[in-house]
């Protein structure tokens, strides 16, 4: 009994002391990525850096153009990815090597203890083998297939690299900075479905910035979710004139995209969906036995996915019993055929999370307001199985990206900002200190 006061006494005094702490490190935490992003932003540091980005300019823009001439088709980045392989090493990382999916990726070592950070900008493009990648400059434009997406980031990471050494910047986390492969079309995001699920890091990313976005104040915490589909419509073919009546699988996938055009979908949650590529026949006085096409559905919205999946089936379904019963099966009926291409899951950061707060602060140190906003990036995969993840952007003004006349700006100012915007935010991220 006597024992027990002065032993309950300790004990509330404790706890007293464990709560005061408590609340201080919860404080701490709670402040902590606004707090970081104002300290490196004021530092000594940070405008070592960007003087070093001014004088860099110049390289930049001529590794920018290197890269963007060296043709990166969808399951074809081998010449790009070695090439970039070699840019890596002589910026500073250790550990580069390529691994047995195709990406190529270099740590910049921290002091240890964080979070490992992974930095991914894709190598590929949407551009087949053949188109012409030679960059046309005009002014500070320089116009090529590929020069913004991805390959601006692919650029403006090794210049960033090269600011952090000469301002040597010194991060708690390690950084794993990662040209990867097939983010684009067919390529289905397998360069960083490899990374993170049987790769060598595949345990260790613990949050991952992904730069590829053309809109400078945009934070995408959201991936929209996508699903492409081949489709094909298969029947017995025969003359033009001679067996005109029998089944028509241009009919049939005809009627189905027309259903299509007149489908209804939410603006919110956007959910949109498209026929990108056709094709089939061999003659123009056939009927064809094989009529093929692409068709990628989206939204950010799950739900709103599942349901114009569903209605997809459905369309395609009936365009096949529409065209068996208007036309001729004696030489036998249409059949539809599909193949899924193409699955990105949909996925989501928390505002509230330390890597988008983070991001928003270094927008707002700029004196820009953040934009939140949803893509379907290389992002998609660790925000759908749970590991902080964004999209920012790769910087600079630019457009028509995925098509032949795509651009950049890379107007000196703009440009640097935009690299310090991105530089400020990995730094953060990876727990830098401006000191
Ligand atoms: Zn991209």
């Amino acid at each position: 009994m006597t024992t027990q006061r002065p032993a309950r006494r300790n004990h509330s005094y404790a706890k007293a002391v464990f709560l005061l702490i408590t609340a201080f490190i919860v404080i701490q935490a709670a402040e902590e990525p606004e707090v970081r992003v104002k300290s490196l932003f004021e530092s000594q540091k940070f405008r070592t850096a960007t003087e070093f980005l001014r004088s860099d300019h110049a390289r930049f823009v001529q590794e920018l153009i290197t890269l963007t001439e060296i043709p990166a088709p969808p399951l074809k980045e081998q010449a790009r990815a070695k090439a970039y392989l070699e840019m890596l090493s002589v910026n500073g990382l250790s550990d580069v090597e390529m691994d047995a999916e195709g990406n190529v990726m270099g740590l910049r070592k921290g002091s240890g203890g964080g979070p490992m950070l992974a930095v991914l900008a894709h190598l590929d493009t949407v551009f087949p083998e053949g188109t012409d990648v030679n960059v046309k400059r005009t002014g500070t434009k320089l116009a090529a297939p590929g020069v913004g997406d991805d390959t601006r980031a692919l650029a403006v990471v090794l210049h960033i690299l090269r600011a952090m050494a000469a301002a040597k910047f010194q991060t708690v986390s390690d950084i794993l900075f990662v040209g990867d492969v097939g983010e684009e079309g067919e390529g289905d995001l397998r360069g960083v479905k490899y990374l993170l699920t049987k790769g060598k890091y595949k345990d260790r990313v613990k949050q991952l910035i992904a730069v590829d976005s053309s809109e400078q104040m945009r934070i995408s915490a959201a991936g929209i979710g996508t699903k492409r589909y081949r489709v094909s419509f298969l029947g017995p073919g025969g003359h033009s004139y001679l067996a005109f009546g029998l089944v028509n699988p241009a009919f049939a996938m005809g009627n189905a995209i027309a259903k299509m055009a007149r489908l209804k979908v939410t603006d919110q949650p956007k959910t949109t969906f498209n026929v990108g590529v056709l094709s089939g026949g061999t003659s123009v006085n056939s009927i064809p036995a094989k009529v093929s096409m692409d068709v990628d559905l989206r939204s950010e919205s799950k739900d709103e996915l599942n349901k114009l999946v569903d209605r997809f089936h459905s369309i395609l379904h009936e365009a096949v019993v529409e065209e068996n019963e208007a036309r001729s099966t004696k030489q036998g009926a249409i059949v539809v055929e599909t193949k899924l291409i193409s699955d990105r899951p949909t996925g989501e950061t928390p505002h509230d999370s330390a890597l988008v707060r983070s991001a928003a602060a270094v927008i707002q140190a700029f004196g820009h307001e953040p934009v939140y906003g949803a893509l379907s990036t290389d992002a998609n995969i660790p925000m759908n199985i749970g590991i902080p993840a964004i999209a920012i952007a790769r910087g600079g003004k630019g457009g028509r990206q995925h098509s032949l006349d795509e651009w950049v700006d890379v107007e000196e100012n703009s440009s640097v900002e935009a690299a310090q915007i991105l530089m400020l935010t990995i730094l953060a991220a990876a727990a830098a200190s401006g000191q």
